[in-house]
């Protein structure tokens, strides 16, 4: 027997894990600090009254041998599946109920979807971005080529060309930088990966960020998408359920190439792999789609924006250039007097007892940059700027 020889060249540790892995240590050496962490983007509302009634609701039907269910449909159950396609037509985007298929995360079909592609597909990645691209691909023994975000493109790379891509990753709102493509910028990636008969897949994790007009809440709201995207969007940071698992990913029917339907594949492939989501978890995420659901989620979104507005303005008091926070829960950061992102990582740590993440970590483009999470608590948020503050004041 053999392991995968592909793992050597990934990290060691996942990004996250790592970052966990120096909070915790520092934590077991000073075990009188108090550390704030907005560093890994967990959420930390509560799930929303109207997702909890319907969760309790489901959980006595499971009681009844009337409403009891056992195994559901590989794609998810026809209910939670036609709210989605309704909220996708609230963004003017038709949708068939069977191009929607429920899961328990982005994650998990954004490593999965990659079970349908061939392996010798060339993969285009944005640097930086969230490591799940990079690293499933890698494990799989595939050719990864990126695309620079820079702060000069604003961490929006835009096609080139010259470059020949297979599979091109885009995620927006963006997840580390929080930059989000307009419909127009992405009708320009839909004309290239139509061109170059390449698949994009769209990491639309972020969406229910999105403040600004213009900017896309889905690929297909740009013209031609269908033939050529697949959408991964997740309830994860819209409703807070990172801890209660569901997601959802849209392949149109008129994705198809060599013969293949994508949607027949994966369908074929979810069958074989998969025995779908909980019925009580997808009562959960189908109260989100409610009139009640909706407003009581806005709140929490409201929360977590006022927290980003509050770490921007602390970047602004200090002088330090930033980006995000607007469209996305995250501020991208320029680590002061030029460090590096693991050094600011461990001032940060040992100075001001704050955890965020190292830019290094999402990719080359990342070093010398920060991000900073606005899921924490309203409190955390504040006591985290104020010692930031204090700690950068003084250099
Ligand atoms: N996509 C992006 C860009 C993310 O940042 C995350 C989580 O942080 C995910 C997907 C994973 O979402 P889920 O919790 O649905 O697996």
């Amino acid at each position: 027997m053999k392991f995968n020889e592909n793992f050597k060249d990934i990290a060691e540790n996942y990004l996250f894990a790592e970052v966990a892995d120096r909070a915790a240590k520092y934590t077991a050496a000073h075990p009188d600090k108090k550390v704030l962490k907005l560093g890994i983007g967990d959420v930390t509302l509560p799930l929303a009254p109207a997702v909890i009634s319907a969760l309790h609701s489901a959980v006595d039907e499971m009681a009844v041998k009337e409403s009891f269910k056992g195994y559901g449909p590989y794609e998810g159950y026809g209910f939670l599946r036609e709210g989605i396609k309704d909220y996708y037509k609230h963004m003017g985007v038709e949708l068939a109920a069977d191009e929607i298929f429920v899961s328990d995360g982005a994650k998990s079909d954004l490593g999965n979807i990659l079970d349908i592609f061939a392996k010798n597909n060339t993969v285009l990645v944005p640097d930086p971005v969230y490591p799940v691209y990079v690293d499933t691909n890698v494990m799989a023994g595939r050719k990864v080529i990126f695309a620079n975000a820079t702060k000069e493109n604003g961490f929006l790379p835009m096609p080139d060309y010259k470059v020949e891509a297979d599979v091109i990753y885009i995620c927006s709102p963006n997840n580390p930088t929080g930059a989000a493509y307009s419909v127009e910028q992405l009708a320009e990636w839909v004309k290239y990966a139509r061109e170059k008969g390449a698949v994009i897949l769209y990491d639309a994790a972020y969406e229910s960020f999105i403040s600004e007009e213009g900017l896309a809440r889905s690929i297909y709201q740009a013209e031609g998408a269908k033939e050529c995207a697949i959408e991964f969007c997740s309830f994860s940071k819209t409703a807070g359920f990172t801890g209660t698992r569901c997601g959802y990913t849209v392949i149109p029917h008129a994705l198809e190439s060599n013969g293949f339907s994508a949607n027949k594949l994966w369908f074929r492939r979810q069958a074989t792999k998969f025995n779908g989501v909980p019925y009580i978890i997808q009562r959960g995420a189908a109260a989100v789609f409610t009139a009640e659901g909706q407003a009581q989620i806005k709140e929490n979104l409201a929360v977590y924006k006022r927290n980003a507005a509050v770490i921007a303005e602390c970047m602004d008091g200090l002088g330090i250039w930033y980006t995000g926070g607007k469209n996305s829960p995250y501020i991208w950061l320029k680590c002061p007097d030029d460090m590096g992102s693991w050094q600011f990582f461990d001032l940060l740590l040992n100075e001001a007892q704050v955890v965020g993440t190292p830019g290094a970590g999402f990719g080359k483009n990342g070093e010398g940059f920060f991000r900073l999470t606005a899921f924490g608590s309203k409190d955390t948020t504040a006591e985290a700027v104020e010692r930031i503050k204090r700690v950068l004041k003084n250099r």
